[in-house]
């Protein structure tokens, strides 16, 4: 064999796999078809530290999401990668969302999540500019610079002796006998080969595509595109709200409402909304239209929100293996 370990995709898992086996092994490989680090959903998303409040009870995402919160606080306290715990609001804007709210802290409870219900007063009393009638608050969720924590990993593993090898895509891979021959090619479409012993896949909206040529067909794997868009809060209204704020969940859960994310620089955005695309495009464009959509789910707790108040602001998109509805 070439190498031992070759890791497919470095976006945020590929990386952080990349340096915690590099730290066991030498001849730890990572391949990404970009120039560089996180160049897709990586870069695309809310940056939220996320609790684990609302996935099932003994769920792997569940537990993963509690400890792993966890194990990333600590190392970002370690590494100096820019964080904030700064907390959530779950807010109840109507009387009927009211009981869903109990729902929700229930749920949480049972994955070991603990939140507080907080009346107007306490409300008011964090978040002087918001309108609900009662909210929860999740003191464990946060956000994190995701761009400083792959440089870190990116960093990491180089330190430990792994390589990583930018410009070159996976095109096709062979069983062999103990391992998989990866055929490639470089920037300029020069191809090449070379054989691993073991071959992770994180290569994120195209992991399906990946494990077929290896050889795994499974319909359940299947990788659906689901675009969400954001909306940023212009200044200086984008200074009215210091934490993460989101409305109580649509029933069927495809998503968790328009919400309110702050970043590290000090913005504000909404979003992102859920929108399953027919093909698999990386269509990362805003639609100006959807701007009172997104104005009028928020502005049932964002009082002070004119239409105005807002901008198109980007555009990730998630690889789901659940289907639409
Ligand atoms: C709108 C949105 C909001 C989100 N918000 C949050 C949030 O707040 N908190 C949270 O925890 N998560 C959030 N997520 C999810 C999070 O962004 C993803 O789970 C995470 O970025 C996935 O990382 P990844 O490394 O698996 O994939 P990616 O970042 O997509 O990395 C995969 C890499 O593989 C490379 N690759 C693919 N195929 C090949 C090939 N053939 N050869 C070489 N390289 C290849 C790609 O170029 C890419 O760089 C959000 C996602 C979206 C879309």
């Amino acid at each position: 064999m070439d190498t031992d370990i070759t890791i497919i995709g470095a976006g945020v898992i590929g990386l952080a796999i990349g340096e915690k086996l590099s730290s066991y092994y030498n001849n730890v490989f990572i391949i990404e078809k970009h120039p560089s680090f996180g160049q897709e959903t990586s870069s695309r998303n809310s940056e939220v530290i996320h609790a684990g409040i609302y996935y099932p009870e003994g769920s792997l995402k569940s537990r993963l999401c509690v400890e792993g919160k966890e194990l990333l606080y600590d190392y970002c306290r370690k590494h100096n990668v820019p964080y904030n715990n700064c907390g959530k609001l779950i807010v109840a804007t109507t009387p009927g969302e009211i009981p869903v709210i109990q729902g929700i802290k229930e749920t949480a409870a049972k994955n070991g999540v603990e939140l507080d219900v907080l009346d107007k007063d306490q409300i008011a009393a964090l978040e002087p500019n918001i309108f609900a009638l009662i909210a929860l608050f999740s003191p464990t969720t946060g956000i994190v610079d995701t761009h400083s924590l792959m440089k870190q990993f990116e960093t990491g593993i180089l330190n430990n002796g792994g390589q990583i090898v930018y410009g070159s895509e996976v095109t096709g891979i062979r069983k062999v006998d103990k391992g998989y021959e990866l055929m490639l090619l470089d920037s300029d479409k020069r191809s090449f080969s070379f054989s691993t012993g073991i071959l992770i896949n994180s290569a994120g909206l195209t992991s399906d595509k990946i494990s077929e040529m290896a050889g795994i067909r499974d319909d359940k794997l299947a990788i659906q595109f689901c675009k969400g868009e954001y909306f940023r809060i212009n200044p200086p209204k984008n200074r009215l709200v210091t934490r993460l704020v989101y409305p109580v969940p649509h029933q069927n859960m495809e998503g968790i409402g328009i919400h309110v994310t702050i970043d590290l620089a000090g913005g504000a955005k909404l979003g992102p909304d859920v929108t399953y695309l027919k093909s698999k495009e990386y269509d990362y464009r805003v639609t100006p239209s959807r701007q009172e959509a997104f104005w009028r789910s928020a502005k049932k707790f964002l009082p002070f929100l004119e239409f105005k108040d807002l901008s198109p602001d980007m555009a990730g998109i998630r690889p789901k293996t659940q289907k639409p509805g």
